[in-house]
């Protein structure tokens, strides 16, 4: 088994169909130059923009913490890039994903197109909006930091749904927040500290 694997798991990945995906997604297809060579490493590395792809044991956690099955349509904000989409696409029926840099998302959709991976519909946007057409989503994940939880995006979200989003403004003091759309209300986990980049609302990157 890799070193990534390991580190995932002791990082608390336990679902074996994420660790499978992870295991057999080349990371190093999601980098860049230097980069390219550290993609065993378990941590957050550059991907211009200044964003960077999610640390690998993140990206484990929060598919795992979704619960997804391949009934379900999942939207997923902040597409970066596309690794966790890579990861969660297998997992669901169909994933849709917003991505406010315009070349970011371009590189995103040939790696997926590389990789094979049909059930992904993506488009460059503002993730604060969602995406009303296509909603409800049994699942909504969002890969940047809020204030708080993004409204617009609990009313997209179905009913028994759930919502993954690094909650918190302070680099220093985020949580990973696991939200449930219960018929009674919204019920809110918390999945420990968490350092996101912001989530940029209403406007797209020129
Ligand atoms: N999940 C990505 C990492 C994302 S980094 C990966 O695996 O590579 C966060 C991304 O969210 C960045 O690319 C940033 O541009 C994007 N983002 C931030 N605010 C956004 C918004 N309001 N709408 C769409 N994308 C947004």
């Amino acid at each position: 088994m890799g070193r990534l694997i390991l580190e995932l798991r002791q990082g608390g990945v336990t679902d074996s169909r994420v660790l499978g995906v992870i295991e057999n997604l080349p990371r190093s297809l999601f980098l860049a130059g230097p980069f390219k060579d550290r993609w065993d490493e378990n941590v957050a590395l550059p991907i211009g923009y200044q964003q960077t792809v999610s640390q690998p044991s993140i990206v484990g956690l929060m598919a795992q913490a979704l619960e997804i099955t391949d009934r379900h349509k999942v939207l997923e904000i902040g597409t970066g890039s596309g690794y966790q989409a890579a990861v969660l696409a297998p997992l669901c029926r169909r994933l849709y994903t917003i991505e406010r840099h315009a070349p970011l998302l371009k590189e995103s959709e040939l790696r997926f197109q590389e990789l094979g991976l049909t059930n992904i519909t993506s488009i460059c946007g503002d993730g604060a909006a969602g995406w009303p057409s296509q909603a409800p989503f049994e699942r909504i994940i969002v890969a940047a930091a809020a204030p708080d939880v993004p409204p617009v995006l609990l009313d997209q979200l179905s009913s028994g749904g759930v919502m993954i989003v690094p909650i918190g403004l302070d680099k220093d003091d985020q949580r990973l927040t696991k939200i449930i759309k219960a018929q009674n209300g919204v019920e809110t986990q918390d999945l420990g500290p968490t350092r996101f980049v912001p989530f940029i609302d209403g406007r797209v990157a020129k």
